[in-house]
């Protein structure tokens, strides 16, 4: 019988990790690799049921192992953290014995080649290695985010964190100069990552993040959603150190392109809390060529009330209709769009749409929206840089800061909003984004269909994003060396 490549895919179990994957699960099926996706049992039925399309194909199947989490601890505020610690003591062993078992069962499944794991879960890599096979990780950020967050170890050894008190996150102290990180220009401490923040001494945070990177090493090979034009500088640092980086991305483009090419579907499905607001993409059918803003904050971003009002006042002073994604839970306090004051709404009544979640990338590719005011959380920046879209930005955890400082000062496609929001900077940033007739304003919408260009050339066939996935589904055969 021709043997196949059998990947077996596990993500850390919360949304920005399991999109993510699911759409490269797809993408190797779509090359002839038969996949097994691993959900933790508390999520399995969730994912199942926006994955219908998924479910019942030839060579794609789901799986389910426990995540070791009491009801008690799913409920705490400190879920993350507690669900990080239960997988890594409770999760190893189940997964292994799947592994085993997948291929061992008569029923025409072949034996798993290889594990590719997100970040977050790298005791999965012991667990390939009890199994004889090799492991991939699908890091889900920029390369100049993965190669800052490796760098945390040396600035956490030098001293530069955690901080001594609250006073250095505003006496100037994250302006300290960082100019030694291979592969990305001098950039302030500040922006390497929102790691760098804190206070703790024991460094939890911090530490967990460092060690996931840079356990990275021990895998065959590291994937992340990027393309080579975007990152040359980083991609070619970073490969001194991992020898093995698969460049696949934008994600987004790539299963976009695929799912044109073979049915017409839209993306991937994935793991959504919220539903998607389908009157926002007729309104939008509504509005004027590049004339509307669109604004989110992600999955998890939480935002005070004296934050969302600055916001909102300064997209009332902005004159731009725009689209909000107000998701429930983007403001303190588990609030959404009822904290949006009165006069708010009355003010930009006509001009303005409120939605709780979006399908966001058919919004950013919609013909009548002109910028994006973003968290510059990863997904969405590549979701913004495939669509042309020029970005306000305005970062505020992990990575965001870094691909902020890419967005607006290496690919010249956006404007930072300083971290104390003012309503008169968000209305002026809005404006000469959208509308700004300087040559800086012009200069950046030219650099967005330059770079919407590149990426879209990236994941076409002969691409170096399609080659790179060529190469890596050449090199999950690596455990046969
Ligand atoms: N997203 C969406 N609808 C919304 C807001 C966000 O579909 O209304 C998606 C967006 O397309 C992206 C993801 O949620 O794929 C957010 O990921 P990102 O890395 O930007 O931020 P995170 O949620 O991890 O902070």
């Amino acid at each position: 019988m021709e043997r196949r490549a059998h990947a077996m895919l596990f993500p850390f179990p919360c949304s920005g990790h399991i999109n993510p994957t699911l759409k490269l699960a797809e993408l190797l099926h779509s090359r002839g690799v038969y996949v097994t996706f691993v959900n933790t049992e508390h999520n399995h039925e969730r994912l199942l049921r926006t994955a219908g399309a998924l479910r019942g194909r030839e060579g794609f199947r789901f799986e389910a192992v426990p995540d070791g989490l009491s009801e008690e601890d799913r409920r705490s505020p400190d879920r993350t953290v507690k669900l990080y610690l239960s997988l890594r003591r409770s999760c190893g062993a189940p997964l292994a014995s799947l592994a085993r078992s997948l291929g061992d069962r008569g029923d025409g499944v072949p034996p798993v080649t290889c594990l590719v794991i997100s970040g977050l879960v790298s005791f999965a890599l012991d667990a390939a290695e009890d199994v004889g096979v090799p492991a991939f990780v699908l890091w889900g950020t920029s390369a100049c985010g993965f190669v800052c967050t490796l760098r945390l170890r040396q600035l956490r050894q030098l001293g530069y964190t955690p901080l001594k008190d609250e006073s250095y996150l505003t006496n100037g102290y994250l302006d300290t100069p960082i100019d030694w990180i291979a592969g990305i220009p001098p950039v302030r401490l500040g922006d390497v990552s929102s790691f760098v923040r804190t206070l703790d001494p024991q460094c939890f945070a911090l530490r967990v993040e460092e060690d996931e990177a840079n356990s990275c090493a021990r895998a065959s090979g590291l994937i992340l959603n990027t393309f080579e034009d975007l990152e040359p500088d980083v991609l070619d640092a970073l490969r001194l150190e991992f020898p093995r980086v698969y460049t696949i991305g934008p994600l987004a483009a790539a299963m976009h392109g695929r799912s044109q090419e073979h049915d017409g579907n839209g993306s991937a499905a994935g793991l959504s809390l919220w539903e998607e607001d389908a009157k926002c993409m007729a309104w939008l059918d509504a509005q004027a060529p590049a004339s509307v803003l669109y604004i989110s904050f992600g999955s998890l971003a939480v935002l005070s009330l004296e934050q969302l009002e600055e916001l909102a006042w300064g997209l009332a002073g902005s004159n731009r209709p725009f689209l909000w994604a107000v998701r429930p839970g983007l403001v303190a306090g588990d609030r959404g769009a009822d904290a949006l004051p009165e006069e708010f709404l009355a003010a930009t009544r006509g001009r303005c749409f409120i939605a709780e979640w979006c399908a966001q990338e058919e919004v950013l590719r919609h013909r009548a929206v002109g910028g994006f005011l973003t968290h510059s959380g990863w997904n969405s920046t590549t979701e913004s840089i495939l669509s042309g879209v020029p970005m306000v930005c305005w970062p505020g955890f992990a990575d965001q800061y870094i691909n902020s400082r890419f967005t607006c000062a290496e690919w010249g496609v956006g404007l930072r909003l300083d971290e104390a929001l003012r309503r008169e900077q968000v209305a002026a940033h809005v404006e000469e984004v959208m509308g700004g007739v300087t040559d800086r304003a012009r200069e950046m919408r030219r650099n967005a269909a330059v770079w919407k260009a590149k990426a879209e050339a990236a994941t076409a066939p002969g691409g170096s994003s399609y080659e790179s996935l060529g190469k890596l589904v050449e090199d999950l055969w690596l455990g046969d060396d």
